[in-house]
């Protein structure tokens, strides 16, 4: 399919076309080592393959982030020697540009409006089944959702770090054999009016000229659907790269519901360290470099993908100047 939105990827850059790397805190908790961990991964990965390293603040749900904590995260980026490159981008400001492109969709026919309610489909078996793709609903039948049409089965994709990974068994449950990788037509704006992540999270990448994204496991089993999304835009799908998750339990992402402390900019060098020894990089010393800047180049020519660890998780201690503290 072709692009249809007249949307080249208009990075504000003169980009080197080849490696556009990102990192997308939500601006709703100050960094904690897990985001440090992924921050440092995307950054050597990019700087290794003398890509560009862009930020961007991923505050769709703004009820939940807290004013100045954008501030505070880059702050703290800046002094762990994390430096982007060009402008930081906010989701909250894109409005316009995600509207306009459900305004293309729906005009293609590739979007339409739906008003199942969740009861709905829960008695579709938990699966929406595509009640409302030909019945052309248009906003006079009220507050609807707006649901994109998904036509491309999910595909298995080869990861940068994780080698082959095949599609989540879970969204095979109750499909036949012939059914089993076609997706149900996702909803990309929501009833109560906000876009959807799995949405917006693929037009910004877009709208960045993102090449390649290093994340955490966490969200390996929804890259199959971002793929596809990217695909049904008419974009090229991107490269994609998961690194393990830290963890206080297993199944128990660090993060700011889990006691995570904030990452204290004092210490920044052994953070650092920490964090590349938690990647699988263990032969790295802090006694070796008396600055973030000296630490961060060597650690950009050591960067090797095939050396990071190829666990989806990693549990880490209870330390309270490091990683968490339980209350
Ligand atoms: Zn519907």
């Amino acid at each position: 399919m072709p692009n249809i939105f007249n949307q080249h990827s208009e990075s504000d850059l003169d980009s080197n076309p080849k490696y556009t790397g990102r990192f997308a805190p939500s601006p709703s908790g100050q960094l904690h080592f897990g985001s440090l961990v992924t921050a440092l991964a995307s950054y050597l990965d990019a700087k290794h393959h003398n890509g560009k390293w862009l930020v961007r603040m991923e505050d769709i749900d703004e009820p939940r982030c807290i004013s100045g904590t954008d501030t505070a995260i880059l702050h703290t980026l800046e002094a762990h020697g994390l430096q982007w490159d060009g402008e930081v981008m906010y989701q909250s400001k894109q409005h316009s540009r995600y509207q306009e492109v459900v305004n293309a969709l729906l005009h293609h026919q590739q979007a339409y409006y739906c008003s199942c309610t969740r009861r709905m489909i829960k008695a579709m078996g938990g699966t929406y089944n595509g009640h409302c793709r030909d019945k052309g609903l248009t906003p006079s039948n009220g507050q609807l959702a707006i649901r994109l049409k998904l036509d491309t089965p999910l595909a298995p994709f080869t990861d940068l770090i994780m080698g082959e990974v095949g599609v989540p068994h879970q969204k095979l449950a109750g499909h036949r054999v012939e059914e089993a990788h076609r997706i149900e037509d996702i909803t990309i704006k929501r009833r109560d009016q906000l876009f959807s992540y799995n949405l917006v999270v693929v037009l910004d990448d877009v709208f960045q000229g993102v090449t390649h994204v290093i994340r955490g496991c966490d969200l390996i089993d929804v890259t199959p659907l971002h793929r596809c999304v990217h695909q049904s835009l008419g974009y090229q799908p991107l490269e994609y790269g998961h690194i393990p998750v830290a963890a206080i339990a297993p199944g128990r992402k660090l993060s700011k519901q889990n006691h995570a402390t904030p990452i204290e900019c004092t210490t920044a060098l052994k953070n650092l360290v920490n964090a590349l020894h938690f990647l699988g990089f263990t032969e790295v010393k802090q006694q070796d470099f008396n600055s973030v800047d000296s630490l961060l180049s060597f650690a950009v020519s050591l960067w090797n993908r095939k050396k990071v660890v190829k666990t989806p998780e990693i549990i880490v201690p209870r330390h309270e100047s490091t990683y968490y503290s339980v209350p």
